[in-house]
């Protein structure tokens, strides 16, 4: 399969950018990930706007929808042996001759794109362990920033507590996982995070508060708190490449018997479904 840097389709191995992008120099530069289902990308023009969204909140210009749409379609039939994967996509503000804070003048962003594979499934992931951290990232989570450091350390510290990911919490405010959302359930209604600067607004996120609004559930987008913890019937995380992931154990707190809860497996079902009718 063939990359995309910069306008060429080149071998993965032959990819190379300046040490003098300010990408590798500040980690100045946003990504996006699409998932692709039997070579159809799933909700695009989301993942596609907010791309744009983060672009312009650190002002690089960069080409609009509909270069991303045809670069999709690119990346697809440019890796004909991948069925189903995710898109990746980073843009960078670009380079310079030599390092300067500030940019010296106006810039061409490094745009650098890959298709991999991804196996689709149709199983009810295990219930999992997340252990609370404190939400040492920044106050502009609201961008997809390829600045991941924050992240990157949260979801070590997960990794040496056996657990798949931090859940996150501000002064017991929880946010969200290091890289997923988080809906509780709690008295039969779900609780997520308002999607504020606080948290990256998921797509799986905003999926699926649709489709458990379509099943009549109640989806409020408020804060849920450490201090609620006790109280949860269930737990689950979203994320492009994780769907719809349930939790069954925070620290020693174990949730829904450590089993896969019922409104979490009415999504996981309702998920999969939608997951169907797009590739149908
Ligand atoms: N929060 C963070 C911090 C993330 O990195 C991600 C995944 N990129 C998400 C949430 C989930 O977003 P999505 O559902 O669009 O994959």
């Amino acid at each position: 399969g063939l990359v995309y840097l910069n306008g060429d389709w080149i071998a993965p191995e032959a990819a190379k950018v300046s040490v003098f992008d300010r990408g590798f120099l500040f980690a100045e530069g946003i990504y996006e990930v699409v998932p692709v289902y039997h070579r159809r990308p799933f909700l695009a023009e989301h993942h596609l706007a907010r791309l744009t969204r983060s672009l312009e909140a650190i002002g690089i210009e960069a080409p609009g929808q509909a270069f991303w749409l045809a670069l999709v379609d690119d990346l697809i039939a440019n890796n004909p042996s991948i069925e189903s994967g995710l898109v990746y996509f980073q843009v960078t503000r670009g380079a310079e001759s030599k390092r300067n804070h500030l940019p010296q003048g106006p810039m061409t962003p490094t745009i650098f794109a890959t298709f991999t594979p991804m196996q689709l499934h149709w199983d009810t992931p295990a219930p999992a362990k997340v252990t609370l951290c404190d939400d040492i990232r920044w106050l502009r989570c609201d961008i997809k920033s390829v600045s991941l450091l924050g992240n990157q350390l949260l979801k070590q510290e997960a990794q040496r507590r056996g657990a798949i990911e931090p859940l996150l919490h501000r002064d017991g405010r929880i946010t969200e996982g290091a890289s997923s959302n988080y809906f509780a359930v709690k008295q039969g209604e779900i609780y997520t995070a308002p999607a504020d600067h606080l948290i990256l607004a998921g797509i799986t996120r905003m999926w699926v508060i649709e489709l458990a609004q379509r099943l009549g559930l109640k989806v409020n987008e408020q804060p849920f708190h450490v201090a609620e913890l006790g109280e949860l019937d269930e737990l689950f995380l979203t994320s492009s490449s994780r769907e719809v992931q349930p939790i069954g154990q925070i620290d020693d707190i174990i949730v829904a018997d450590g089993r896969c809860g019922k409104v979490t497996q009415q999504l996981i079902d309702a998920f999969h479904a939608s997951k169907r009718e797009h590739i149908a």
